[in-house]
């Protein structure tokens, strides 16, 4: 066993980024400058995206996303239950509903289906959510959308870099959000960005990203200067600064190089599972490319003598820190208490959710830790068979 515990998540770090991070604090950019817009245009290209807009988290991008297609009070937006709050407390923002459906069995992705019967006439817009990097099933989604006249606003906050048939997660729906917290594929320790091909939603996200300044106002009135400037609406303050995207561009740099130090973990992790009856695996559908932001397996509960919450606290003891993703919104008080969901709507997130367990998967992880990880994984359960 490592002398040292195993951490759920670590960042990866090289020296390029720390130089690069202290050449900014002396440049004086120190909030929005020249590297957010070199990040902006690097992004942008690499998802083939017409404008990218970086903000200060994927809540912001969803916030800003759902103005910018004028999202109203009572409106309804569609979601999967197994999601981060963020997902659905962005439609609260509008005193919007957030419609919450189940999710198909194989790959946790919002169900195509229980979308199709939970679209009404209020309904506005999904938000699927690419769950650990495995893009949904956007062909159908799409078609949903168009027969409905629905926007879909994608959260991609798993799901950089992800394909979808060869189309980059990014350049599918009306609007994509993706997050750079910490724990994800590309990390600042904060950030996000909107990618989108609508120029009405990038020029109104754009706008109420920075307090509702309209930048082509002041073009207009070159000759007033720099300082002038014209409020259009009340805008928010979203905006990601340089400091931020020293750090997402030298990790934009290194994103094909991650990706296949997460897959290189992702491949051991199937090898030792794939052939135990102890545990299921999420298996990545052939038409989709996934950026294996998760790792997660589906404990075998039948077949065991503990529960999930027992088998987490056994693999702390011998020093892995695991996680799960997620507990089903309609779970949360909040959620549960405002809009008064029926569990028996859910039965796959029912029956999935008792099992999910994420592993620990990143960049850094050293092969003697994965190692420790399967094979404690693989102990513990045999030890408990029921
Ligand atoms: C992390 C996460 C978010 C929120 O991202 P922030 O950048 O922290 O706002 C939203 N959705 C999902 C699925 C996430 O995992």
């Amino acid at each position: 066993m490592p002398s040292e515990f195993i951490q759920f998540h670590k960042p990866h770090l090289n020296q390029e980024t720390i130089d690069s991070v202290i050449e900014t604090l002396k440049s004086g950019w120190w909030t929005t400058g020249p590297k957010v817009l070199k990040f902006e245009e690097e992004f942008g290209k690499f998802i083939g995206a017409k404008y990218a807009i970086a903000v200060s988290s994927w809540t912001a991008a969803a916030h800003l996303m759902l103005e910018a297609i004028n999202l109203k009070e009572g409106d309804e937006v569609i979601i999967p239950s197994i999601t981060f709050t963020a997902t659905a407390e962005i439609i609260c923002y509008f005193n919007a509903v957030p419609v919450i459906v189940d999710v198909d069995p194989a790959t946790l992705n919002i169900d195509p289906e229980a979308v199709e019967k939970a679209i009404t006439s209020k309904t506005k817009a999904i938000i699927p959510v690419h769950y650990g990097g495995i893009p949904c099933d956007m062909d159908k989604l799409i078609s949903l959308a168009r027969k409905n006249n629905l926007k879909i606003i994608e959260d991609a906050a798993h799901a950089f870099p992800s394909y979808y048939k060869d189309k980059m997660i990014g350049t599918l729906g009306d609007a994509t959000g993706f997050s750079f917290y910490v724990t994800k594929p590309l990390a600042s320790g904060e950030g996000g960005m909107i990618t989108t091909d609508d120029e009405n939603i990038a020029k109104r996200a754009s706008v109420m990203r920075l307090h509702g300044i309209d930048k082509d106002g002041w073009k207009r009135y070159t000759k007033e200067g720099s300082w002038y400037y014209e409020v259009i609406a009340p805008g928010f303050k979203y905006n990601f600064t340089d400091i931020q995207a020293a750090i997402a561009i030298n990790q934009l740099k290194e994103a094909d190089k991650l990706l296949r130090a997460r897959k290189h973990v992702s491949d051991y992790y199937d090898s030792v599972f794939a052939k135990n009856e102890l545990i299921e695996i999420i298996s990545v559908p052939n038409d989709r490319r996934t950026s294996y932001h998760l790792y997660v397996i589906k404990l075998n509960l039948d077949a065991l003598k503990i529960e999930r919450a027992e088998f987490i606290e056994l693999m702390k003891e011998r020093g892995v820190g695991c996680s799960v993703h997620f507990i089903p919104l309609y779970k949360h008080p909040y959620y549960m208490d405002k809009f008064k969901f029926d569990q028996k709507s859910f039965p796959v997130s029912e029956s999935e959710f008792p099992r999910l367990v994420s592993l620990p998967i990143y960049p850094d992880l050293s092969d003697r830790e994965m190692h420790h990880i399967s094979n404690s994984v693989i102990e513990i359960l045999e030890e408990n068979r029921r």
